[in-house]
């Protein structure tokens, strides 16, 4: 069974399907969105963060550093820096054990299902009591289908309820299929329905994620779809039409869609992860509500039970339907 790396276990999440749940993400995904909050979650392998701001060019990390990733070197100013190459590095994670200023910070841990048990059945009571649960989300569970169909029928043994957060991408339907009987809410993020544009600028052909979301939807299986807008990328108007007009004709199907504003809070993570000039959404700035109102409103008039800005959220199953976002129809 391929195991990921986990990079965060989050408890207490108000956001990711309904009630109160505890989120995994797990480490890889198969997409490129370019605006990527998460980005730490892109890549399956470990990684590190660098904070140059805590760094005192101590050259602790370089003293172990096995391949000459990390090294001191001297400035224009003849002062002792630490230089960073990490083409060069081997992921072997020396230098995080020894920066005594927490300049460095491992992205991404083994874990095993136990453990992972362990974290998420600690507020189990909470789940219980407000309609909550696990929900395993990443980069993408799909990536590990064995692993989540493991984890999601563990928890489940447990009478907790499961949702899985994906963009469906696999290729094949017998790798989304098993996954009907161990998850309760499959939450699909569908971020354009224009081929081209998910071809060209996401990296993966739109037609697989259609083809198992049509599955799921002919398996009667609890679907919500989760949809980023991202300025210039999906929100034109004859992007929010394409949306409408497809989900109306499922919404008997569907559970309900959550639109979520893109933001810029994953910024600096780039930078942090050396990957600061690949970041094309610098200075990018938010859509103002306003920008959004048209789908929400075209959505609701396409007979979808319940629209969300920003994703469930909400103590006890009645609440969980309730908005972020207050919006005036
Ligand atoms: S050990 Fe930490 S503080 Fe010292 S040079 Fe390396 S990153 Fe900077
Ligand atoms: S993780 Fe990379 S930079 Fe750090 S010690 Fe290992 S090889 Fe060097």
């Amino acid at each position: 069974m391929k195991t990921p790396l986990i990079t965060e276990i989050q408890r207490f999440s108000l956001q990711d399907g309904p009630g109160i749940r505890t989120t995994i993400f797990v480490k890889g995904c198969p997409l490129h969105c370019p605006w990527c909050h998460n980005p730490e979650t892109q890549d399956p392998r470990k990684e590190f963060y660098y904070d140059q701001a805590r760094c005192v060019n101590c050259g602790r990390c370089a003293a172990v550093c096995p391949s000459g990733a990390s090294t001191l070197i001297e400035n224009e100013e003849g002062r002792r820096v630490l230089n960073l190459d990490r083409s060069k590095c081997v992921r072997c994670m020396r230098c995080v054990a020894v920066c005594l200023t927490d300049a460095r910070a491992t992205v991404g841990q083994e874990m095993s299902i136990e453990e992972i048990l362990r974290e998420a059945l600690s507020d189990k009571l909470f789940f219980k009591n407000s309609g909550g649960g696990v929900t395993i989300s990443g980069g993408d569970p799909l990536l590990y289908p064995e692993f989540t169909h493991e984890l999601a029928r563990r928890l489940k043994a447990e009478d907790v309820h499961v949702a899985i957060e994906t963009s469906c991408f696999p290729k094949q339907w017998i790798t989304v299929e098993p996954l009907l009987e161990v998850v309760d809410l499959f939450i699909v993020d569908l971020k354009s329905l224009d081929r081209k544009k998910h071809q060209e600028v996401i990296g993966w052909s739109l037609e697989p994620i259609l083809t198992n979301l049509e599955l799921l939807f002919k398996s009667k299986a609890n679907v919500r779809i989760h949809i980023p807008v991202v300025p210039d990328f999906n929100d034109s108007e004859r992007d929010f039409e394409d949306y409408i007009g497809y989900l109306r004709n499922h919404a008997d199907h569907l559970d309900g869609v959550d639109i979520l504003n893109y933001h810029v809070y994953g910024e600096g993570k780039y930078t942090l992860l050396g990957r600061g000039e690949s970041y094309l959404y610098e200075g990018v700035e938010e859509n103002p509500p306003e920008k959004i109102l048209p789908l929400v409103k075209g959505l609701k008039q396409a007979g979808i039970r319940s629209v969300t800005v920003g994703g469930l959220v909400g103590i006890g199953t009645e609440g969980c339907n309730r908005n972020r976002l207050t919006l005036a129809f």
